[in-house]
């Protein structure tokens, strides 16, 4: 709630992360019992987060489908710190097949869902934007922010992946900042999320348990994202990047960061090691406030955000 007794909506909440220079971490959740430690670690902390379900989340793991994490969600629900949103639906998915993505999105705002991503970033420029352009039109109907990708945050796809440095030093797939100027403009979503050096942990079997190398982010070329923008940005594959890069990002633009394998493997490894689900959660939970305290260093700052 904000003074005048009314909820704060997500789109003004990244606004406002994006004009004091903070970030609103986005928990993607895999596995449902991973929901109530990360709200509980996010409310514990006076912080402010997403949850969200990426549509591979439902497909390769076992979120289970759109209405079961919004009913998991509800049981755990604080709107005050905490809300849903949809990440990655592919209009082109991880094994390269074409995705129908407008019943998914529709049942999504049926649902309640806060907010949505739709990820045309492996089509061409000018089919990102019709693609983007037309869930827009969709969301924005329904009064929800639409979050788009622009350049290539590789570390999903099936294939081989190029070395990293290979890949930092290339530059390739990194956001054009003419270009991302011309996509907002055209499109009118509403938060983009860049690559700059980041890159997804891998969820292929045999590669989904390694650890992340440590990733860097080329923040000269995010500040030109930035200014070329004027909308909050978000760093996808937060987890494992050179911490004094995140935090400086969180100054250049980024207001949201996606977290998803730091969590997904502190359950994952409990889970194998202990064996029981309750141990698994508490290492979520544990890994969570690391997340937002240490990490982040965002703790305290739901009041900042959401004008409570
Ligand atoms: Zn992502």
């Amino acid at each position: 709630m904000n003074p005048t007794g009314t909820q704060t909506g997500i789109r003004e909440i990244l606004q406002n992360a994006h004009h004091f220079g903070l970030a609103i971490p986005a928990f993607n959740i895999p596995y449902l019992p991973m929901l109530e430690p990360v709200v509980q670690a996010v409310v514990d902390l006076e912080a402010f987060g997403l949850i969200a379900t990426a549509r591979l989340e439902w497909i390769k793991f076992e979120a289970g489908g759109l209405s079961q994490v919004v009913k998991e969600f509800a049981r755990w629900s604080r709107p005050d710190y905490v809300r849903l949103h949809l990440d990655h639906v592919p209009v082109i998915d991880e094994d390269n097949l074409w995705v129908d993505t407008t019943p998914i999105f529709q049942e999504a705002i049926r649902l309640g869902y806060a907010s949505l991503m739709v990820d045309g970033s492996r089509l061409r420029l000018e089919e990102n934007i019709q693609a983007v352009r037309l869930v827009v039109e969709l969301a924005h109907a329904a009064g929800i922010p639409v979050e788009a990708e622009l350049g290539a945050v590789l570390g999903h796809e099936s294939g081989p992946m190029p070395s990293y440095e290979e890949l930092y030093a290339s530059g390739r797939g990194f956001t054009d900042a003419q270009e991302a100027r011309r996509f907002v403009g055209e499109t009118g979503c509403d938060w983009l999320s860049v690559a700059i050096g980041n890159i997804h942990g891998a969820i292929a079997a045999g590669r989904k348990d390694l650890k992340k190398i440590e990733a860097r982010l080329n923040l000269e070329r995010l500040e030109l994202l930035n200014q070329a923008t004027g909308i909050p940005l978000v760093l996808h594959g937060g987890s494992g990047i050179k911490q004094d890069n995140v935090l400086a990002a969180m100054k250049h633009g980024i207001s949201k960061i996606n977290v998803a394998t730091e969590i997904r493997q502190a359950y994952e490894v409990a889970l194998k090691e202990q064996g029981s689900i309750v141990q698994a959660q508490q290492a979520v939970y544990e890994r969570t406030r690391w997340v937002i305290h240490d990490f982040l260093q965002i703790s305290g700052i739901r009041g900042q955000v959401s004008g409570a």
